[in-house]
Parts: structure tokens; sequence; C-alpha cells
């Protein structure tokens, strides 16, 4: 089994990329992507450590999308994270975030709350801060009791302290992850709200566009969304993928490889995004 959509300290994840690999390796795990958002610092070392340890590494990115209501994210793997433009391309993001981290602190103490943005970058360990390190430091001081209700109360869009990030739309992330030598996956889909016609219509405008893979096996999918997921993929010629979004404890619920209990994935999968790797990477520039 492999797991195709995993964070690490260099986001939002709580495991370091070598404590990720290793636990990947307790898990029986044949293969692992990193898949860190809008951030591939933690690459490398994923890549060193799974060769000493024998585990197979997919170098990997999760990009947000501007798409008008729910969250659209999109994962990218098999690029290349020393890739001039791409890492150019990225710094824009990391800038965007570094604008709304501090927006976000001063709605929080507009509201009451006792919160420094030393105390967010303490608790992101170093890496690239995101709305679940607030979540953390919200939940050490007893604001909330779980990271879930720091979402709900404050940092979801449509929250009291939400701020709005800049985002490139799906065509730009979609050529962006395809001009770095990856393939472009359409991530977790039920968190774009949209009832399967407006999804069918969805992927007929992004297919177009390059869009390779639909992330069908997911922790929190149905039976009956996964079911949905597959017979669209298959609609739309895009490869069915998989992964838990396994953040540690920024996701209690959510485990490395198999979710929350019953998540899958077999390495099939992954041969399948490796030809078309092969046919992404032969394109001139990967244009
Ligand atoms: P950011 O990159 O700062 O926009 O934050 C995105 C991160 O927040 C991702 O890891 C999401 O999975 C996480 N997130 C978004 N909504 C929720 C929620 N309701 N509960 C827990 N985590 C969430
Ligand atoms: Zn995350
Ligand atoms: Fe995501
Ligand atoms: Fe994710």
């Amino acid at each position: 089994m492999i797991d195709l959509h995993t964070h690490s300290t260099a986001s939002d994840g709580s495991y370091s990329p070598t404590d990720l690999i290793r636990y990947a390796k307790t898990k029986g795990l044949r293969a692992l992507a990193l898949t860190d958002h809008d951030c591939v610092d933690g690459l490398q070392e994923a890549i060193d450590v799974g060769k000493k340890m024998g585990l197979e590494v997919i170098p990997g990115v999760e990009l947000s999308a501007k798409f008008p209501n729910g969250t659209m994210h999109i994962l990218g793997l098999f690029v290349n994270p020393s890739d001039p433009i791409f890492l150019q391309r990225l710094a824009v993001l990391q800038e965007a975030r570094s604008q709304r981290n501090p927006k976000i602190v001063k709605k929080l103490q507009d509201l009451g709350i006792k919160i420094t943005y030393d105390e967010v970058v303490t608790a992101s360990g170093g890496g690239q801060v995101g709305r679940p390190h607030f979540a953390r430091v919200l939940m050490e001081k007893g604001y909330v009791k779980t990271i879930g209700e720091a979402f709900e109360k404050y940092l979801k869009n449509g929250g009291t302290a939400y701020v709005e990030k800049e985002r490139f739309s799906p065509a730009e992330c979609i050529t962006l992850i395809h001009k770095a030598g990856g393939v472009a996956i359409l991530a977790h889909p039920f968190t774009l709200y949209l009832s399967v016609e407006e999804l069918d219509r969805l992927l007929e405008q992004l297919t177009p566009t390059g869009l390779d893979g639909l992330e069908v096996y997911y922790s929190v999918h149905t039976p009956e969304q996964t079911a949905q997921y597959e017979q669209l993929a298959r609609k739309w010629g895009l490869v069915a993928t998989g992964g838990s979004d396994f953040h540690g404890e920024y996701k209690p619920k959510i485990d490395l490889g198999v979710g929350t209990g019953s998540l899958q994935v077999p390495y099939s999968v992954l041969e399948e995004l490796k030809r078309r790797e092969k046919i992404i990477k032969e394109l001139p520039h990967h244009a």
C-alpha cells in the first residue's frame, strides 16, 4: 500500500520529514508522497531519508487554487523541487502568507484573544506558518478544545478571524505543476461542495487544461462519494489516486496510509501516474 497525500513540519504537519518516513516504514508502506502546502522545503530531506531507509518517496506539493466557494486544492506529484521558475511562483504564495498571518493575529486580538504572532511562529516550529498553527495556539491557551473548534469559530472561511490569501487559478496551478515536471491531481473533491453534476461540469473544464488525476480515495470520503468520484475519473480519463492527508496531531483522527481506518491505496495507482509523468516530462519544457 502507498500514501500519496501527506504533510510535514515544512508546512502544517507535526512530523518532520525524517519522522514521517520512519513512521511510513513502521506502517509497512511501499511509497509515500510528501505534499506540503505551497512549499517544497521538506522534499530533499524526505528523499534522502527514503533512500537510506528503502522507502520510495515521491516529491509533491499541494496548491490552493482560486475557487468561488469551497476549497480547491491541487496536488502536484513528481515535481522537481529545484526548478527555478516553480520556486519563484511558490515564493509568491509564501509572501502572500506572510502578509496574511499578521492580519489573522490582529483579527483574533480584536476579538479579545491574547495571542501574538511570535507564539504562532513558535508553534510552527520554524516551517511555513498556516492556520493549523493558529488553531494549536488557541487550543493550548484554552480558547477552544480542539483544532476543529478553532476552525469552526475563528479560522475557516466565514469564521470571525478569517483572512483571504492570494491563490492562482486552477489552470495556472496545473500548468505550474506540469512545467515543474509533475502530474496534477484535484484533491479531496468533497471540499468543493459541488453536486455530482456540478463536479462533472468542472472536470469538463479542467481536463482540457491538463488535469491528470482525481483524488478518489481519501480519508473522509464516504463509500458513496468514492463510487461517484471513481466513475467521474473513468469518464474524464483521470487517474483515480488516493491518500490520507496525514497531518500528525493537527488531524488526530487521520493516520498515515489508512486514514480513519479503511483507506487502502494500491501501488498500481503509482504505476499509472508514472506513465503520465513520463509523457509530461517528454514534452518540450514540460509545456
Ligand atoms: P492554510 O494553509 O493556512 O490556508 O490552512 C490550510 C490547512 O488548514 C489545511 O491543512 C487544512 O486541512 C486545514 N483545515 C482547513 N479547514 C479545517 C477544519 N475545519 N478543521 C481542521 N483543519 C482544517
Ligand atoms: Zn495542511
Ligand atoms: Fe488539502
Ligand atoms: Fe493536504
